[in-house]
């Protein structure tokens, strides 16, 4: 929901970043108020993972110019555990296994960090239970998922359900969700899409990065951007989405041959 004195959450402005020497983004604007759904599309190697990742503070990537002020803070100083503490959440296109680690005891460190930064109390194995139970129900999830390790053994669907139970669990101000309907399957992704606006409110904002339209037909996004070769080239609503998927991508290549002076950038696929 769009309203124009809502608080800037993210502002990110001529964000330049590159990893192995090699530019990746080369001036990303972009500013999300609270109460915001944000779609980010465009084509394979456009740069949306690496953006996505620099917000979550991935050490890989060097910023090289530019700037990021997260609720009033400069985010680019903060350690990526702090992001992730003051409401930050990143859920990744891949999420990770980690054999031997607690599905639960890993959602309770977290969920404890998060409070923590609050001001809240710690919750105890009993406590946290209760509450992450009550919140299974947003990704409709089994509790059995909570006995195994963090996403081993997992298929795609159950790995981005617990990557929403996780969000559920840690309320972000700012949830980038990089991906997350890849490899989902139409019941997979009814349940997933339903857990983001059941979470979107009118406090915190939501950062869709996505390949597809249909992720969009079950998430309203207030604005849709479109990337190409590490720039957000055009920003519209949700018909930019629809229009996309119509047309395809080929005037990206247009546009960018003409910012770059003629020459046609190749993109991988
Ligand atoms: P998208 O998510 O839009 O598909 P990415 O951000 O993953 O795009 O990738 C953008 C470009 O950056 C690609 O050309 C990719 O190969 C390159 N890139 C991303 N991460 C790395 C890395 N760790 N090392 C080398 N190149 C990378
Ligand atoms: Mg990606």
């Amino acid at each position: 929901m769009i309203r124009p004195d809502a608080p800037v959450l993210l502002e990110i402005r001529d964000l330049h970043a590159s990893v192995d020497d090699q530019t990746i983004l080369k001036g990303v604007n972009l500013t999300i108020r609270a109460g915001e759904i944000h779609a980010v599309m465009g084509r394979n190697g456009s740069g949306k993972s690496t953006l996505s990742k620099i917000l979550a503070g991935h050490p890989a990537y060097t910023v090289t110019a530019g700037s990021v002020t997260y609720n009033g803070e400069n985010l680019l100083e903060l350690d990526p555990e702090i992001r992730a503490r003051s409401g930050v959440f990143l859920s990744f296109q891949y999420p990770v296994e980690i054999p031997g680690v607690s599905n639960l005891e890993f959602l309770r460190v977290a969920t404890n960090a998060r409070r923590a930064h609050r001001g809240e109390e710690e919750l105890d194995t009993f406590a946290f239970e209760d509450l992450v139970r009550e919140r299974l129900a947003v990704v409709q999830m089994d509790p059995v998922f909570l006995d195994r390790s963090v996403n081993e053994g997992f298929s795609g669907g159950e790995k981005k359900r617990n990557e929403i139970l996780q969000m559920a669990l840690l309320e972000p101000l700012v949830a980038i969700l990089d991906e997350t309907d890849s490899g989902l399957d139409i019941d997979a992704l009814r349940i997933v899409a339903g857990g983001v606006n059941q979470l979107a409110s009118s406090d915190n904002a939501t950062l869709l990065i996505t390949h597809y339209q249909r992720l969009l037909d079950l998430i309203t996004p207030d604005y849709v951007h479109v990337m190409a070769a590490g720039r957000i080239l055009r920003t519209g609503g949700k018909e930019l989405a629809l229009e996309l998927e119509r047309t395809g991508y080929d005037w990206v290549d247009q546009e960018l041959a003409r910012l770059e002076g003629g020459r046609t950038p190749v993109e991988v696929g």
